[in-house]
């Protein structure tokens, strides 16, 4: 489902990877471990068709990342490291925005979907802002996985919460593994 071979980003002098070679198949849920400064943020922009590379390739679900961007962003869902969450929205409003934006088939369906999935049903009416952090993570995966993509890319989803909402995090993300979403997650932990 995703292919990566010998690539590169060189921000000015900055090599931030160097030829690096992975591939992931579909279904897999797959951690991408290593320390802060490793490159595992740069390489999850470009699987998410937002930044481009200084060299190689990258295939996700067979379509070249660096070819058909659109293509990729519509079969990729990605929570960024700092999620981009509107705090003056509500929860269920926020999502319905996302997934217009994202042309999900039936926004109004998708949203209450993922609601539920996410288990965010009880703060659904709730503004952004009045979330714990936990919930605001939860938020975010939820808007990476509202138009349904096969891929999920999540990046850090657990950094800044406190040890049992990692675990609540981990569940949730172990519970996406349906056979079908290919996810791949980045820690430092
Ligand atoms: P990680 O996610 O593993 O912490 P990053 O991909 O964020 O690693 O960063 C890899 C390297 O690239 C670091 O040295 C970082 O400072 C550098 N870097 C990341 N983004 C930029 C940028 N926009 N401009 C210049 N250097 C960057």
């Amino acid at each position: 489902m995703i292919q990566v071979r010998q690539l590169t980003k060189n921000y000015g002098g900055t090599l931030a990877i160097d030829k690096l070679d992975f591939h992931v198949e579909k279904g897999e849920i797959v951690g991408f471990l290593g320390p802060n400064g490793a490159g595992k943020s740069t390489t999850m922009r470009i699987l998410a068709g937002s930044l481009s590379a200084t060299g190689g390739e990258a295939m996700v679900g067979g379509v070249d990342v660096f070819n058909d961007p659109r293509k990729v962003k519509s079969m990729v869902g990605y929570l960024p490291e700092f999620p981009p969450l509107y705090t003056d929205m509500t929860v269920r409003g926020y999502l319905l925005f996302c997934a217009r934006i994202k042309r999900a088939q039936d926004p109004s369906a998708a949203v209450e979907k993922v609601i539920d999935q996410v288990g965010l049903t009880d703060v659904a009416h709730r503004l952004i802002d009045h979330l714990s952090k936990g919930f605001r993570q939860r938020v975010g995966i939820a808007q990476a996985l509202v138009h349904s993509p096969k891929v999920l890319i999540l990046d850090e989803p657990a950094s800044g919460l406190d040890p049992a909402q990692r675990v609540e995090i981990r569940g949730l993300v172990k519970g996406l593994s349906d056979g079908e979403t290919t996810v791949i997650l980045s820690t430092h932990v």
